[in-house]
């Protein structure tokens, strides 16, 4: 896994409610005019949903961060395990996605980042969240999923991409992804067991051939 955390808008939720509630308090005590109170709140509350917003996307693809992966992922394994829920976690690697770069240019490497971005959210289903997890993986949390039923759209995806007539700069060429996938099971202890295994069975599919998905044992 690449280690490419983006830390320029990353700020825990709890800080970001702190901050709302320290302007609210600035906008209380500080003397506005009232006929321009309306136009300042309006202002203050735009520029922090934009923080907010950046805080949790990616710049890019308009995914979710890492950051909010982690988040997320966490809460989600905790409330799994307290309400006995099935909980799949998915992560999704482009095949040689150094030879798009170095074959078609960065530019087209973000334009095939984009469209996959694009094809995976209207993929899965709305109660799954897609990230951005590092450069070229995303990462899927699959809820109330069990393993047979994570499969199904990843495999989906797979086929969707394989299928996509990505066109750049009037070249058209074909791109491939991998995916690992995994259930929590008994066996899984904790949030990272969960995402090793996952990351494990991403490994085995790429090991053996790309362009396939394959679920953790
Ligand atoms: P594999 O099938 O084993 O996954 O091979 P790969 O070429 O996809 O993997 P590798 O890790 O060698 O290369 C990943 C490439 O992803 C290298 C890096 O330049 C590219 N990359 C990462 N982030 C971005 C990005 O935001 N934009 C573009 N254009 N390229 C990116
Ligand atoms: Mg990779
Ligand atoms: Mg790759």
């Amino acid at each position: 896994m690449e280690d490419n955390l983006e830390l320029s808008f990353d700020i825990p939720d709890n800080v970001l409610d702190e901050i709302q509630h320290n302007i609210e308090e600035i906008i209380q005590s500080f003397p506005i005019p009232d006929d321009n109170k309306l136009d300042v709140i309006k202002k203050i509350n735009f520029m922090y949903s934009q923080t907010k917003y950046l805080s949790v996307t990616d710049g890019l693809t308009g995914l979710y961060n890492r950051r909010h992966f982690q988040c997320n992922f966490d809460r989600e394994f905790l409330r799994s395990e307290r309400y006995d829920s099935k909980l799949s976690l998915a992560m999704i690697d482009i095949d040689f996605f150094k030879q798009v770069n170095d074959t078609y240019g960065h530019g087209c490497g973000d334009y095939v980042l984009k469209e996959i971005a694009y094809l995976a959210l209207q993929t899965f289903r709305k109660t799954d969240m897609v990230f951005r997890y590092g450069g070229e993986e995303f990462a899927v949390i699959l809820t109330e999923t069990d393993i047979q039923n994570a499969i199904i759209p990843c495999e989906r995806l797979r086929k969707n991409v394989e299928t996509y007539p990505f066109i750049y700069n009037g070249q058209p060429f074909n791109v491939t992804i991998s995916a690992g996938v995994c259930e929590k099971d008994s066996s899984i202890l904790s949030a990272f067991d969960l995402f090793e295994k996952t990351d494990k069975a991403l490994y085995q599919a790429k090991e053996t051939g790309r362009n396939q998905v394959k679920a953790a044992l």
